[in-house]
């Protein structure tokens, strides 16, 4: 797997920015203002930095370093405002990350908190999400998700998960912490897989961009060691855990990572998180038509989530090329999310954003692969 590489500045930290400065005989503040304009100006060259001296714009170019921000390779854009980009990395690979407005004209229903509004003019969303990639392909063989398919290639960067976000940011021209984004890291791969890129990466958009870590939400397979890690961190996002099945036997069959850390394993992670004031735990739940969708599977969802004070986010499966399973009818949901709700559990059916396109959940592989041929 490929590290960070030293040629771009986009991944290294306040004063990792400061030595590079140093090293090229400049004052240590230059590594601030190197920071600000990859962070929050989000320039695409080393040329535009105009707060940095000439001499020193040329020294970085002739030795080759340059922001490495993703090449924004394709844009596919949905009837609800959803865009989904495939980003083109620096040796050729591709990754997936998608944009959700949300409010006024934007589609809402995540069951997310509303944000302050924007009222800009002409815009006709008032808050929006990014869910960004953290690995090329995955590792993990979830069997009702598209990304599985692929396998996985490598991990990402800290800057190339970064830079997802500055790209998408760039191409609407939004700015936070003003404008009200939140970030999902919900795209491919599996974040605690490459856990320390990922946490590099929160650290960088809440210092550099300006989101706050309150704004951020990590989805977890169920890598339980990692739970535990997260749980230690100072700055970190909310945490979401994809359980998909109400029981050991049939989480196995939809997703092997439970032989290795089963339902009792991966709910004592669960109970120990330590949550933050008002902070709740999210349960993500695919319903797969006839297979784990009935009101037996929701009871036993109830007596697995006893004494665990978190949320549920239904999320009826949204089909793809090589999935064996279908998806439910709404009243299915609805009767799921019934027998939830009556059992205390707060439980919220999340609609597909972007289906149209191939941008909602368990959707993202690259283009090409799932013969989509629009834009
Ligand atoms: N690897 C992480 C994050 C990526 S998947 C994880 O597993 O959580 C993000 C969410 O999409 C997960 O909750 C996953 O269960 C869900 N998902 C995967 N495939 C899906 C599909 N085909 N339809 C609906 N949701 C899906």
């Amino acid at each position: 797997m490929r590290e960070s590489s030293p040629n771009t500045l986009l991944g290294l930290t306040l004063q990792e920015l400061t030595r590079i400065a140093e090293d090229y005989g400049q004052p240590a503040y230059r590594g601030r203002q190197l920071f600000d304009a990859v962070y929050r100006q989000r320039l695409d060259s080393t040329e535009e930095i105009s707060t940095l001296p000439r001499s020193f714009r040329a020294n970085l170019e002739e030795n080759g370093i340059s922001v490495g921000l993703p090449k924004v390779d394709r844009k596919f854009v949905s009837t609800d405002g959803t865009v989904r980009y495939l980003m083109a990395l620096a040796d050729g690979q591709s990754v997936e990350t998608v944009w959700m407005p949300q409010g006024d004209g934007g589609e809402a229903g995540d069951g997310s908190e509303a944000g302050d509004s924007l009222n800009t003019p002409g815009r006709t969303w008032d808050r929006a999400t990014i869910c960004v990639s953290s690995q090329v392909g995955c590792a993990v063989d979830c069997q009702f998700c598209l990304t599985a398919l692929l396998g996985v290639k490598r991990n990402l960067t800290a800057g190339e998960i970064v830079g997802q976000v500055c790209a998408v940011l760039g191409d609407h021209g939004v700015s936070p912490p003003q404008d009200r984004v939140n970030i999902v890291f919900m795209g491919m791969g599996e974040p605690f897989l490459n856990y320390d890129n990922f946490i590099k990466a929160v650290g960088l958009l809440v210092e550099g961009v300006g989101i706050p870590e309150s704004c951020m939400t990590v989805s977890t397979a169920g890598i339980v060691p990692r739970i535990y890690d997260l749980s230690g961190e100072p700055v970190r996002p909310k945490l979401a855990i994809s359980l998909n099945a109400s029981n050991d036997e049939l989480r196995t069959r939809l997703m092997p990572i439970n032989r290795k850390w089963n339902l009792e394993k991966l709910l004592a992670a669960a109970r120990d998180f330590r949550l933050r004031d008002r902070e709740k735990l999210t349960f993500e739940y695919v319903l797969l038509d006839q297979v784990n969708d009935s009101p037996q599977n929701a009871r036993e969802l109830v007596e697995l989530l006893r004494g665990v004070g978190a949320k549920v986010n239904l999320i009826a499966l949204n089909p793809g090329p090589g999935i064996e399973f279908q998806t439910p009818e709404e009243e299915r949901v609805l009767q799921f999310q019934k027998i939830l709700i009556a059992a205390g559990v707060p439980t919220f059916v999340r609609r597909p954003r972007g289906r149209d396109i191939y941008a909602a959940c368990g959707q993202l592989k690259r283009t090409l692969e799932v013969g989509i041929t629009s834009g």
